[in-house]
């Protein structure tokens, strides 16, 4: 298949129709067969559990264009037990790796003209969304469920290299509850963190500091990614909780660091703490890593190097794991899914 005609390093990270999404549909205690639907309207019962009581998980990963012209997903097996533990938390019926992967498989192949060139720094976004789909009216789990993989061409994230960006933390609203679901990729948490976010573009944040919610006292992550921050002594360290989602991102980052002879710690961080940090960075599939330039806090306003400019180890890292998903680095560790 010709690739699209479509102007890819300008794309940016909005929905856009490609050829088809999967859908599996389990029905009597068991997933039926892939289908392909080429109307992303899709018909739903009012009473679905999915729209009233949250069961709603989803996943993001990233499909690329390699240099030796293979297309790849970085890491999906990853993404498929985290929504098997997101679907466990939620009590929703399960998708196992297997059938993930089968229907990741279908629905790139089928969009297999929407996946970015390489060299374009553009690439193939994959959105997994699993519903409750079965009615009911009294709050229980649903009996029926429905597993869609929809894939967007996003482009590069920064035209002009990594530009750093200013973060905040405010107190007023939390996230995620400390033995909520915070640690699961629950389509509400992220309706939770809606209010406060737009509070903080208001005020000039483009991105939110989330601390935890008992004492508002550690790091916990941002809204829709990790923290990971770079000591003095180039020391990778990173927040631990429960109430935070593990992010594949950060874990390569960390084997990454730990390649370059860099200690990493997964610990808990104080706000204080900010103060000995000389580069701090927002990981997720997205961006990989997005710099932050400074952090406020009240009065207090924590900045991070150069203004305007990304640290060297952040940028260091960030090409190491970019290198290896358009295929520039060697893959030593088998990360690149191969469709
Ligand atoms: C998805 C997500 C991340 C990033 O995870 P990746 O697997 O690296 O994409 C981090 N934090 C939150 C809250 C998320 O939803």
């Amino acid at each position: 298949m010709a690739k699209k005609d479509i102007a890819w390093s300008e794309l940016g990270f909005s929905y856009m129709r490609t050829n088809s999404i999967a859908r599996i549909k389990f029905k009597d205690g068991k997933w039926g067969a892939i289908e392909l639907l080429n109307d992303p309207i899709v018909p739903i019962h009012v009473a679905a559990t999915c729209l009233h009581y949250g069961q709603a998980a989803f996943e993001g990963l990233k499909v690329f264009e390699m240099k030796n012209g293979d297309i790849a997903a970085f890491r999906p097996d990853e993404n498929a037990i985290r929504m098997q533990n997101t679907a466990d938390r939620l009590l929703m019926e399960c998708v196992s790796t297997e059938l993930f992967l089968e229907t990741l498989n279908v629905i790139v192949k089928d969009n297999i003209d929407f996946v970015p060139p390489y060299g374009t720094g553009a690439s193939l976004y994959v959105r997994p969304l699993l519903i409750g789909s079965g009615a009911r009216i009294g709050v229980q789990p649903a009996d029926e469920y429905d597993f869609y993989i929809l894939v967007i061409p996003v482009g590069p994230y920064y035209k002009n290299g990594l530009s750093p960006i200013d973060a905040w933390i405010q107190t007023e609203y939390d996230r995620a509850a400390p033995n909520g679901l915070g640690h699961v990729k629950a389509g509400g948490n992220y309706a939770a963190a809606l209010y406060s976010d737009k509070l903080g573009k208001k005020a000039g944040f483009p991105i939110s500091l989330y601390v935890d919610s008992r004492e508002h006292k550690y790091i916990e992550e941002f809204g829709t990614s990790n923290f990971i921050a770079i000591t003095k002594d180039k020391k990778y360290v990173t927040s631990d909780s429960h109430s935070i989602l593990p992010s594949i991102t950060n874990k390569s980052l960390m084997t990454l660091a730990k390649d370059l002879g860099m200690q990493v710690e997964r610990r808990k961080i104080t706000i204080e703490e900010l103060e000995n940090f000389v580069e701090v960075g927002s990981v997720g599939t997205a961006t990989v890593i997005t710099p932050i330039s400074s952090i406020a806090y009240g009065e207090k306003v924590y900045k991070f190097g150069e203004t305007g400019k990304v640290g060297e180890t952040l940028e260091k890292l960030y090409n190491q794991l970019q290198g290896i998903q358009y295929g520039d680095v060697e893959d030593k560790y088998g990360w690149m899914y191969k469709i």
